[in-house]
């Protein structure tokens, strides 16, 4: 180097970060260990707690020396035919974040907004900020999504409203009626994201209506996930349909081969095995509704699990028992559940809907903490 390239360099800062990405609080994921290092049991992540389907496990890939299919073509054939969608209006993702993460990209920048609700999913505050867009935040209704609330902050400025339904962390849920009166009061250059990632663990008949409007609308995106009731986070597979053009916009700046050969494979086989995700459903809607019913029998002692259409419940501490306490309490006996200060929920601990035995034994020790703190 030169003497004044030497000046220069040392006058000079280092790469600054544009300071919308400088403001984002990064995603923090349900921990698998407890303070001490323990592996604990975890019900922090909403994991299918069957596991994944043997159909899924044992499905053949190509070698791994090989790029996979750019397009996913036979797993978007397989879905298409499933929900009776053309599959050139399906796109796949390295998971639906990759997917929630492009439709704001893909639709919003500096200078425009993106709405979700309080206690909506974490990724939408990430995925607005990323492309530069101000997320507005509109508030509750008790947990649930309020949806005239929401309209009520649409200006001309937004581009992207994010739903989640059942959402996550509350397991709140909107019938039909609401999403088409949601869909019908927003502007039609105002893009509607629909994020079913526990679609399926909904009764077939408490169904959304989502993926018709997707069909019939062209400012509709539905977004699925094989991470949840399919058993197969690990793998990271996601999909989304809508409109042609809104596909177009999300194959333009995805990854080329952003599903591997081997999730290709084995979300194709999972998709198959219904009996799986069936028994999936059934165990958790019941082992759900058994959970909820043995804190309701706690009585007075101010533990209040909301209403879940999800594979896991939110529970409101509200009484002598702290949520932080609670969460200390499960991990001393082995369980880990998600805790969410950062993302103001800090009197609530979301737990998944696990194994029957283990759901006892959290109702079991919530139950003793919360005499002992009366
Ligand atoms: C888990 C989850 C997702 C998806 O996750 P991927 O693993 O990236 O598919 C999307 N939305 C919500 C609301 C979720 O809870």
């Amino acid at each position: 180097m030169s003497e004044t390239e030497t000046r220069i360099a040392a006058a000079r800062p280092g790469p600054a970060p544009k300071p919308w990405i400088a403001a984002i609080h990064a995603y923090v994921p349900g921990r698998s260990k407890g303070k001490d290092g323990r592996p604990l049991i975890k019900l922090s992540a909403n994991e299918n707690p069957l596991g994944t389907s043997d159909a899924a496990l044992t499905a053949k890939a190509q070698g791994p020396a090989l790029y996979p299919d750019p397009d996913s073509t036979a797993l978007r054939a397989a879905i298409g035919q499933r929900h009776g969608i053309d599959p050139a209006r399906v796109v796949m993702g390295t998971g639906s974040d990759e997917l929630l993460n492009l439709a704001a990209q893909g639709y919003a920048g500096v200078g425009d907004e993106v709405i979700y609700v309080r206690y909506g999913f974490a990724v939408y505050d990430i995925a607005a900020r990323r492309c530069g867009a101000t997320p507005v935040v509109a508030p509750d209704a008790d947990y649930g999504t309020d949806i005239d609330a929401l309209l009520a902050l649409v200006t001309d400025r937004t581009r992207v409203v994010f739903v989640a339904n059942p959402n996550n962390p509350t397991g709140s849920y909107l019938p039909k009626g609401d999403i088409a009166r949601l869909h019908a009061a927003l502007p039609s250059d105002v893009l509607l994201v629909l994020d079913q990632a526990y679609g399926e663990y909904v009764a077939p008949e408490d169904e959304d209506g989502a993926l018709a409007l997707a069909a019939r609308h062209d400012n509709v995106l539905v977004t699925r996930t094989f991470s949840k009731i399919f058993g197969l986070a690990g793998e990271r597979i996601g999909w989304a349909t809508g409109a042609p053009g809104i596909i177009d916009t999300l194959n333009r700046i995805r990854g080329p081969f952003n599903v591997s050969a081997t999730g290709q494979a084995m979300a194709l086989a999972a998709l198959a095995d219904t009996a799986f995700v069936e028994a999936s459903r059934v165990h958790n809607r019941d082992e759900r509704a058994r959970f909820v019913a043995s804190l309701a029998a706690l009585g007075n002692d101010g533990l209040r699990p909301l209403p879940s259409q999800a594979n896991f419940v939110l529970v409101l501490f509200e009484g002598a028992l702290s949520a932080e306490a609670a969460l200390e309490g499960l991990a001393d006996r082995g369980y880990i559940v998600r805790w969410l200060p950062g993302q103001g929920l800090p009197q609530a601990l979301r737990i998944t809907i696990g194994k029957s035995e283990d759901m006892d034994a959290i109702a079991a020790v919530l139950r003793e903490m919360a005499e002992a703190a009366r």
